[in-house]
């Protein structure tokens, strides 16, 4: 399928060919930092995107340029219906990816290869399994540990996602670090962020240049390799010298990267965000449901976005807890 427009780019000229849908609300994981303590008011399952919905706005997408879709939540495995919605986005010819919490995926393994999706991100915030508990408030642990092996002997292309937490897991930086010596992953540290409910505080957050400090309290400059950039990197990467696997750092809070920015989001409920941080959506599903074109609303949603963070453009306004509460939580949205 070929681009026939450019309603993807929008006021700064940035090219928006890759769409992150969110399949779910729902999780069966409880991390503290994505989830509510509350939990979340479930969107009811009829205001919901369909499989089929999800494939054929997709569609519109795709013949717009997007080249790329990934597959989050919530979390994606437990949608009764993941493999149909797998298999039908499949058709589109796009190269698609997945970010799990990995509990149940080795019940999917022939339906991602099915579908050639080779890179996944694996949510794993701790190695150790009581921490893991604490953080998740589910002991699942284990499994994830397996999976993760498993998705290794298979070939997969994996990504470790590591949200970073004073106080909770930034004692694991090196340790992370070490597993990328016998195991051919991406770690990457991600810079915690401000949600709805999520209790963000700026002194909670662990910054690229503090896990750069920790690296190099461990290993020399020598050691550490500075990675080249690929275009749209969220990360700055790095690998020690003589390691199989890399990793890198996704600074979101102090160092974001919003001038590269490609990616739109499509909520489990069919709205556009542009951004992570934006308080604005735009309603795709009801358009679709309604029987109206939905080209002009994604138009519409592509040009008004800001330049940075959703407008977020100075540590007052991002560090701003009036605007956290007006954004969704994390489980909501689709990281
Ligand atoms: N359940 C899947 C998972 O955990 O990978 C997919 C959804 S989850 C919302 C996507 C990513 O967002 C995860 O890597 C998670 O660690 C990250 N995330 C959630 N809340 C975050 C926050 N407040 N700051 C930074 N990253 C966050
Ligand atoms: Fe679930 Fe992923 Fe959020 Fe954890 S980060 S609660 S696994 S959606």
């Amino acid at each position: 399928m070929s681009k026939t427009s450019n309603i993807l780019v929008d006021s700064m000229g940035r090219n928006h060919n890759y769409l992150r849908i969110s399949l779910t609300e729902k999780c069966n994981l409880r991390c503290t930092y994505c989830m509510p303590e509350q939990g979340v008011p479930l969107t009811p399952s009829a205001q919901l995107m369909t499989a089929d919905e999800i494939y054929q706005i997709a569609k519109i997408f795709v013949r717009h340029g997007v080249t790329k879709i990934r597959l989050t939540g919530g979390e994606p495995l437990v949608r009764k219906d993941f493999k149909e919605i797998v298999e039908k986005l499949a058709t589109l010819g796009t190269s698609m990816a997945l970010t799990t919490n990995a509990v149940l995926i080795d019940r999917f393994l022939p339906t991602l290869k099915a579908a050639s999706i080779q890179k996944i991100n694996v949510s794993l915030d701790t190695l150790r399994s009581e921490r893991f508990q604490k953080i998740t408030l589910k002991a699942t642990f284990e499994a994830v540990q397996q999976n993760i092996d498993r998705l290794l002997q298979e070939g997969f292309e994996l990504k470790l996602n590591v949200v970073l937490l004073k106080g909770v897991n930034d004692d694991e930086i090196i340790d992370f670090i070490k597993l990328t010596k016998s195991k051919p992953l991406s770690v990457r540290f991600i810079e915690f962020m401000p949600f709805d409910g999520n209790r963000w505080d700026r002194s909670r957050t662990v910054s690229l240049e503090e896990i750069l400090a920790c690296a190099t309290e461990v290993f020399t400059t020598d050691e550490i390799h500075r990675l080249e950039n690929v275009p749209n990197d969220t990360s700055k990467n790095f690998s020690i010298r003589g390691y199989q696997g890399d990793f890198g750092v996704i600074s979101t809070v102090t160092n974001p990267f919003c001038d590269s920015c490609n990616r739109l989001r499509l909520t489990a409920n069919g709205r556009l965000r542009n951004c992570l941080f934006s308080e604005q959506e735009s309603d795709l599903l009801t358009a679709y449901r309604n029987g109206q074109p939905i080209d002009p609303i994604i138009q519409k949603a592509v040009r008004l976005k800001f330049a940075l963070r959703a407008g977020l453009d100075t540590p007052q306004k991002f560090e701003d807890p009036a605007h956290h509460r007006k954004n969704r939580s994390m489980i909501t949205i689709g990281g």
